[in-house]
């Protein structure tokens, strides 16, 4: 198995997405860096639900608590699209975190989400790879997606109701018709 980093952005998305990357031959350590979550207890929950799944599956975990919420608010009202710069700043921090800690390669739970923009995430996991020294290897697991909801209920995972953001736990309070386009709020 080839040493991976994975990008995790919660526990549901993880489950089918640890597995892919191990039937495609990489063994994945578990990297939570999510400052876009909000709010503060969200965050929280999020990352102790990865925490609780990785010592479960008995995976390998580093986790990045910080959480500069005034920095993050900036960078998502200065990013338009939105969520092409959220994934820009995640999957950087996970490409340069797996150059400074000796991985070859480095992928994201991102990729089993129906409502995520697959074209974005390759884009900015690319860039990521190519500024830091990395290969993104991005699998594409939205086939699983049904399978993630499914795993995560037997293993009594929390699963959130909004992808992360202020601005996505609005979204899922309003009609579709106000939905930005490659916004979501994540129905699970
Ligand atoms: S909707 Fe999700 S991916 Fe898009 S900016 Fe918000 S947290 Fe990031």
């Amino acid at each position: 198995m080839k040493p991976l980093l994975l990008h995790t952005c919660c526990a549901p998305c993880a489950t089918v997405t640890v597995e892919e990357y191990a039937r495609a031959g990489y063994g994945p350590s578990l990297f939570f860096r999510n400052p876009n979550i909000h709010p503060y207890k969200e965050f929280v929950r999020r990352m102790e639900s990865v925490e609780l799944f990785a010592e479960a599956m008995g995976l390998p975990l580093f986790v990045d608590g910080d959480y500069p919420l005034e920095e993050n608010v900036a960078l998502l009202l200065a990013s338009d699209p939105r969520c092409q710069g959220c994934f820009r700043d995640r999957l950087g921090a996970t490409a340069e975190f797996a150059r400074r800690n000796g991985f070859d390669c480095f992928g994201t739970t991102l990729s089993v989400s129906p409502y995520q923009n697959r074209d974005w995430i390759i884009q900015a996991g690319g860039e990521a790879g190519d500024e830091h020294g990395v290969e993104f290897v991005c699998i594409d697991c939205r086939p699983r997606y049904r399978d993630s909801i499914a795993v995560s209920r037997e293993m009594g995972l929390y699963r959130q109701p909004y992808c992360g953001c202020v601005f996505s736990e609005r979204d899922r309070y309003e009609k579709p018709s106000r939905t930005r386009q490659g916004e979501h709020g994540e129905k699970r």
